[in-house]
């Protein structure tokens, strides 16, 4: 038997759960059905065949789901730090020892190469011990002497906290959400994508199973307008951590704004990637090929600028399609597939749109271009690469989120920090170059919330995540997390007997 058959053979019974009986909201740890039984079907862009039937949340499910949350805050954010931390690595250990019904669940739900979602399961594990570790110094402040006076500041969970995920790697990023906040000792509604809701629920599930109390992680299915927009409304939610497009962010923030919700938004991104004359070519071409044929390109980080200097334009061009040409498109559970098919076909007409976009002003395929027929007959697109651009294209100024990447050339550094800096957003930037020194300018001068010198995008998770301009507000990573679902407190202690100034004495 083939490595895909057996592990398509695998993957349908991983789903056959799914199959059999809608996937309904998690809210107090029970299974609830949508207020009005309304449920919405999930596709697999495999083959555009219904996986499962969700429950469609509405405002009465989320006021519900809030309410559990207030009602677990207590007692979850009472809890010492120390006992959080062996919960959530317990969290840990089980999402570890689930790694494979997850990948292959996530696989056939969003179209993701197995070659990356086999080791989704194990990031996401990794920032539940990594936020674990953290939990006891959650509360921790500083202290401030002025003459007279000490200043002692401690931080608290904000209270019941909204999540709302995307599509492209949700298991791995409700992870990177979810962990820090209870970890901070708030409890949580999660509101994952429509498109690819299956993980979600199998995460709540695992953390049930590992002892998480009742009501302190919610789940809410459902779409963007009605659930997503309910909670990012609702009054005993304090904040919202949001991962999404730049435009659901301004919607988000003006829903939250008459409850004045606290906001944390990881948005889009046209993240360049910028590679001088005396770059390690073959390093840079390898990395640029990672960041944008990865993951479908569906991702925010993806490298989808590719801005070389002049006089080895040709030459690094050439190399990247060279490589480009060679990535195999296929059934996400192939073992040897790159690029699997994109999540839904109104986001593949999207992507292809952009392709006859990149055409008709006059950028030239030099890779790719078009549709593939791949198995199941599902949203396969090619590899593609256009060069002869100018950053004034809509393929160089929007986001596409698919594996689309456009080449510019650049003349001096000066230039390619301009063409960097000329589109709305400033999520990443990837930097190729020898000259230390010019690498610490160009990095400083760049609009990008992370600059990856002579490296492809390698977390460390206590490093700052996060982007500027359209890309988003706020930094994920380490103690910026618990900045943003914790309160700081300052408490003043007068040490001396200072004068008061005594009116109507
Ligand atoms: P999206 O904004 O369409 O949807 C994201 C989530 O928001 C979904 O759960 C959706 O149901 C919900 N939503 C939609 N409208 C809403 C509303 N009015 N109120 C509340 N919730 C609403 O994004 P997507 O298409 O699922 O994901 C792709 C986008 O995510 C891309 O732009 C990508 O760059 C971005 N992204 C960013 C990061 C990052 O860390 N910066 C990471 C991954 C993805």
């Amino acid at each position: 038997m083939s490595a895909l058959t057996d592990n398509i053979g695998k993957a349908s019974g991983y789903l056959k759960r799914f199959t059999d009986r809608p996937v309904l909201h998690r809210i107090a740890g029970e299974d609830v059905a949508a207020s009005d039984g309304g449920t919405f079907e999930t596709i697999s862009p495999i083959d555009l065949k219904p996986i499962a039937k969700v429950a469609r949340g509405t405002a009465v499910d989320v006021d519900r789901a809030a309410k559990a949350a207030k009602a677990a805050f207590p007692a979850w954010a009472a809890m010492p730090g120390d006992k959080r931390k062996a919960l959530l690595h317990k969290i840990a250990d089980a999402i570890v020892a689930r790694a494979e019904e997850i990948a292959f669940v996530e696989c056939v739900d969003t179209g993701q190469a197995l070659r990356f979602m086999s080791k989704a399961a194990l990031r996401g594990a990794e920032n539940f011990r990594f936020f674990a570790d953290l939990a006891p110094g959650a509360r921790d402040g500083k202290t401030l002497y002025a003459p007279g006076q000490i200043n002692l500041t401690s931080r608290a969970p904000v209270g019941p906290v909204g999540i709302i995920t995307p599509w492209n790697t949700p298991f791995m990023l409700s992870t990177w959400k979810i962990a820090p906040a209870l970890a901070a000792g708030c409890t949580v509604v999660h509101k994952p994508a429509e498109l690819s809701p299956l993980t979600a629920r199998l995460l709540v599930e695992i953390a049930e199973e590992a002892g998480l109390p009742k009501g302190v992680w919610n789940l809410v299915n459902g779409f963007g307008e009605d659930a997503g927009k309910a909670l990012t409304e609702h009054p005993g939610i304090k904040a919202i951590g949001f991962v999404g497009e730049s435009r659901t962010g301004s919607m988000i923030m003006a829903q939250g704004a008459a409850t004045l919700k606290r906001v944390h938004f990881e948005l889009g991104g046209k993240n360049p990637v910028i590679v001088f004359a005396d770059a390690d070519l073959e390093r840079a071409a390898d990395a640029a090929v990672f960041m944008i044929y990865s993951l479908n390109g569906e991702r925010c980080t993806s490298s989808s600028r590719l801005l070389v200097e002049a006089s080895i334009h040709d030459k690094f061009v050439g190399m990247v399609a060279e490589r480009a040409k060679r990535i195999k498109v296929g059934h996400p559970l192939d073992p040897e597939t790159v690029i699997g098919p994109l999540i839904h076909p109104t986001h593949e007409a999207k992507v292809l749109n952009y392709i006859a976009i990149g055409k008709s002003e006059g950028a030239t395929v030099a890779v790719g271009g078009g549709k593939v027929e791949g198995p199941g007959g599902g949203c396969y697109v090619g590899a593609t690469l256009f060069s002869n651009a100018r950053n004034t294209m809509r393929i160089a100024q929007e986001e596409i989120f698919g594996p689309v990447l456009t080449a510019i050339p650049f003349a001096t550094a000066g230039e390619a920090i301009s063409l960097a800096n000329d589109v709305p957003y400033g999520l990443a930037a990837y930097l190729w170059i020898n000259d230390l020194a010019r690498a610490l300018n160009v990095s400083s001068a760049l609009d990008a919330g992370m600059v990856w010198v002579n490296s492809e995008n390698v977390r460390h998770l206590p490093a700052p995540f996060g982007g500027v301009k359209s890309s988003g507000i706020g930094r994920d990573g380490g103690d910026w997390s618990f900045d943003f679902y914790m309160e700081t407190k300052n408490t003043a202690i007068a040490t001396a007997a200072h004068a008061i100034p005594r009116l109507g004495g």
